[in-house]
């Protein structure tokens, strides 16, 4: 049985954590039921001007005592208004929100992963969920209030309003201000889920963070990677582990490098670099072949998701349906289509980066591994099939050279982060591996 948390690989305790709020949040539901039917009458002691006191004492009913939090919601309780998601790339945290999201909307309350709550949020289809995606590299002010305004509405599946801010780290300081205050005061049936690399002020505001439960997630490691692979996607045992081991605990890439012999190849080609360097001119090459590959790299790894985003849009908007109010219903979809559109176009951009940020872990992987065996260090290699080429380098950088060459590479991917044209950090890169 597969449900909405399957493809969370090895992080048990994120994901109890997980089903401990969706059954919380599917108990205040049932219990808000009938608090509905009394609200004709105010409640002893005032109307809460949140109006969200129904939430918060039905929250004190459901969880252990502890002290009050922010809102007056005990910080111990299974569920809260604002949720952080980090991670190193690729331990999912987007993933988790989305499943967490599902688990929000699932009739059962579980995240069941069959019914139409659980299928429409994974499909990225639901109405109450609004998934924001960076619009280029950072998430602009106008953007954010909007969606702010937008989630304060009701939920009109009568559960939860839930927007997920994928790259939380890219939001302007104004964005962050708008979103700081709808976190501060939230509706009372409105649920924020950031994901960012870390709670390090430069991803996350501090205050932010002070108003949000974290959810760390970890690096998985090879072993949990590769059985899944064998379990669910029916890989050979062998395959498995080295695709693990190779991909360095990101599941989606490890999945890739064991069924994809394309992406095995553009993988071989990435870890061919350290032998092509032989002078300023290949170093051009290599730089060129680099960023090439990234771009067909992502261009591959986003067309199946499109299609399937969009064909999924389709059969939830009935596409070719006709008679009364066939025509109004067209209007929306032509809009909801397009709002599908921009977004993909905005994620390919962003697979680009994605993508040669995965060859320079590949590249990392390679003069971490001559690293280690220069020191001879007691840890298996990173790349199994480059093992021997790793080795020759130790024997002729040295310890010093292999950190030299790893640092290099480490730094061309903090430059790319840091907004550098990729081009220009990938030439520099490749001409310091090339001098050592
Ligand atoms: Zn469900």
């Amino acid at each position: 049985m597969t449900d909405v948390f399957a493809d969370l690989v090895g992080q048990d305790e994120a994901v109890a954590t997980l089903r401990r709020a969706a059954a919380s949040a599917a108990a205040l539901l049932r219990a808000a039921a009938p608090a509905v039917a009394r609200a004709g009458a105010p409640a002893a002691g005032g109307a809460d001007p949140d109006g969200d006191d129904d939430l918060d004492a039905l929250a004190d009913e459901f969880d252990e005592p502890g002290p009050a939090g922010p809102e007056g919601v005990d910080p111990g309780a299974g569920m809260t208004h604002a949720w952080i998601f980090t991670g190193p790339p690729g331990s999912g945290r987007s993933v988790a929100a989305r499943a967490f999201a599902a688990a929000l909307q699932c009739v059962h309350g579980t995240g069941c992963g069959h019914c139409p709550g659980c299928h429409t949020t994974l499909a990225g289809t639901h109405a109450d969920v609004r998934l924001v995606v960076p619009e280029g590299l950072s998430i602009g002010v106008s953007e954010m209030r909007a969606l702010v305004l937008r989630a304060a509405s009701t939920p009109s599946g009568g559960r939860w309003q839930v927007v997920i801010i994928e790259d939380a780290d890219r939001l302007t300081e104004a964005a962050g201000n708008a979103l700081l205050k709808a976190v501060e005061e939230p509706p009372p049936r409105t649920v924020f889920l950031l994901c960012a690399p870390s709670t390090h002020p430069d991803d996350i505001s501090v205050t932010i963070r002070s108003r949000c439960r974290l959810v760390p997630l970890r690096q998985p490691p090879a072993g949990a990677v590769a059985e899944v692979l064998v379990r669910r996607d029916g890989i050979a045992p062998d395959v498995a582990e080295w695709a693990a081991a190779a991909a360095q605990g990101h599941v989606g890439r490890a999945r890739r490098l064991a069924r994809d012999p394309e992406a095995r190849q553009r993988r071989d080609a990435v870890l061919a670099v350290p032998r092509r360097l032989t002078g300023v001119g290949a170093a051009f090459d290599a730089a060129s072949a680099l960023i090439e590959a990234a771009e067909a790299e992502a261009a591959a790894a986003v067309a199946e998701i499109d299609e399937t985003e969009k064909a999924a849009l389709q059969t939830a908007l009935g596409a070719g349906g006709t008679g009364r109010g066939a025509a109004g219903a067209m209007r929306g979809a032509a809009g909801q289509l397009k709002d599908l559109e921009r977004r993909q176009k905005s994620r390919a951009t962003r697979a680009q980066r994605d993508a040669l940020d995965r060859a320079l872990v590949d590249l990392a992987g390679f003069y971490r591994d001559a690293l280690t065996m220069a020191l001879r260090a007691p840890v298996a290699p990173v790349h199994r099939d480059t093992a021997a080429l790793a080795g020759a380098g130790a024997q002729k950088w040295d310890a010093e050279g292999a950190l030299r060459r790893l640092e290099a590479v480490l730094e061309c991917r903090a430059a790319i982060e840091a907004n550098v044209k990729p081009r220009i950090a990938v030439e520099a890169m490749m001409l310091a591996l090339w001098r050592g």
